[in-house]
């Protein structure tokens, strides 16, 4: 029987392990921090809930860990936008009825990701932080001793030491971009009457140029919110350092928020604001002669800004893709891992920006009348050609269309509506011209009588 190391018991490594058990490796998962089942552990600074797409979904439901989870999540039907005057606009995420995301608590989700490791056969080691990988081994090493193994995955994060270690001494390309906002996170209670404040079973987004918020829902009727702002400048995190300023920003910037979290000042001045990261690095993998190797996942291999909601659905992705390289090459490690760096890289990348993108269509975009038609002509032509015409956002959220490939096909219905919507104007401009040459024709006076 071969054996793995996950280095970290987050999403992607607990998702992994699960994968690794059921292909036979003996797995052993190797986590710095302590165990999420353990009362009074929860991370701060950490996002507290997380929407779950389709390829998130697909990753569960081969674990069979789906209908399990569904009691856990909270259906989300499409966006709510908020106007600074009070105005709420809902704008359905697709045509279909399954075309919805869930909301889920990180936390519920780890565990029972980590629960069902263990009953797989997992075994986890809790406090264990890993500071060193010799990748011709492999092995990795912690305060606690050296694990070997034939094969080591790096699922520990955007700050991943693994990935540190991997790309020492060869030729490593590492991308790392840090945002100019950063993000803290407020709780929407329930309502004194045990009520949701407002509508549950919707993604809520406060949109602006100068701040956002993204409210996903919780099954106990409360919301998390997430508040994005710049850290400097007039209205940034470093100058709203006073309960008077903070009210003055939220009643002239999201007024709403006043009313929906009565101790809405209190939450925004308890904890600082999180830092946002993208990492891009090539490459994943190293494999030694002896048929093992060492491979990074999920936000180790590919952190993005999280307005796309990709992050842990393309983690999860990466753990089903990884788990089919496994399949198709069962005694070749090597292969096995170039074929998921080769299968997953070029998409992922492709996801990073898509997410810087969609970081300026939640910011600027979603109250602009000329997005809204547009993101309208697209549900339209896509209940009318429902296999040809697929919106991006409904490849990326709603298929496992590969991030490339949903690029493209976004990019060739962009050209064709733009072609055909150039082609239709000047239709009806050449017909009215000569509709009007018609028209002076039929009334114009008979010559000689000018
Ligand atoms: P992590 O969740 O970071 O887990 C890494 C684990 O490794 C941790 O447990 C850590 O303690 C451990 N570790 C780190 N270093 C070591 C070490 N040296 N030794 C041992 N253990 C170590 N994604 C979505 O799909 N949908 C969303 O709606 C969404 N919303 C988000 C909102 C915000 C504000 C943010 C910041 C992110 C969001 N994401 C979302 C992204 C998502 O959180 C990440 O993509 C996901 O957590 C990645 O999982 P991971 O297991 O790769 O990394």
């Amino acid at each position: 029987m071969s054996n793995a190391v996950v280095v970290g018991a987050g999403l992607a490594g607990s998702l992994v392990s699960v994968y690794l058990a059921r292909r036979g490796f003996a797995v052993r998962v190797l986590e710095r921090r302590e165990d999420p089942r353990t009362p009074g552990t929860r991370e701060a600074g950490r996002s507290i809930n997380l929407g779950l797409s389709q390829r998130g979904i697909v990753a569960l439901r081969e674990i069979g860990l789906l209908d399990a989870l569904k009691p856990l999540t909270v259906p989300m039907r499409g966006r709510v936008v908020h106007s600074p005057d009070g105005a709420l606009r809902f704008q359905p995420y697709g045509t279909d009825d399954d075309q919805i995301l869930h909301s889920v608590l990180r936390h519920d989700l780890n565990v029972a990701l980590i629960d069902e490791a263990e009953k797989q056969g997992v075994e986890f080691l809790w406090r264990h932080k890993v500071v060193g990988v010799d990748r011709d081994k492999p092995s990795v090493a912690t305060d606690a001793g050296e694990f070997e193994a034939d094969l080591v995955i790096g699922a520990d994060g955007a700050f991943s030491a693994v990935r540190t270690h991997l790309g020492r001494g060869r030729r490593t390309t590492l991308h790392q971009e840090y945002l100019e906002w950063g993000y803290k996170e407020l709780l929407i209670p329930v309502g004194d009457d045990g009520e949701p404040r407002t509508e549950l079973r919707a993604l809520h987004v406060w949109p602006g140029d100068d701040g956002l918020i993204v409210a996903h829902p919780n099954a106990d009727g409360s919301l998390t919110a997430t508040m994005f702002l710049p850290f400097e400048g007039p209205h940034g995190f470093a100058g709203l350092d006073t309960p008077a300023r903070v009210r003055e920003f939220l009643a002239r910037r999201f007024p709403d928020t006043l009313t929906l979290i009565p101790d809405v000042v209190e939450q925004f001045l308890a904890h600082p604001p999180a830092n946002l990261v993208t990492i891009r690095t090539a490459p994943w993998h190293s494999s030694t002669g002896g048929g093992r190797g060492v491979v990074l996942l999920g936000d180790a291999a590919h952190a993005v800004y999280p307005f796309f909601g990709q992050g842990m659905n393309a983690a999860f992705e990466d753990c089903s893709v990884l788990d089919r390289c496994l399949a198709a090459h069962p005694h070749d490690l090597p292969k096995a891992l170039a074929a998921f760096e080769d299968a997953r890289r070029p998409h992922t990348d492709v996801l990073a920006e898509l997410s810087r993108r969609n970081f300026v269509e939640l910011r600027a975009k979603l109250r602009s009348p000329l997005f809204l038609a547009r993101k309208k002509a697209d549900l339209v032509l896509h209940r009318l050609f429902p296999r040809s015409w697929v919106p991006l956002y409904t490849l990326i959220a709603h298929t496992t269309t590969p991030y490339g490939e949903a690029l493209a096909r976004s990019k060739r219905q962009d050209r064709l509506l733009a072609t055909t919507t150039a082609l239709l104007c000047l239709i009806a401009a050449t017909s009215s011209r000569r509709l009007g040459r018609l028209v002076g024709r039929l009334i114009a006076p008979p010559r000689g009588r000018r």
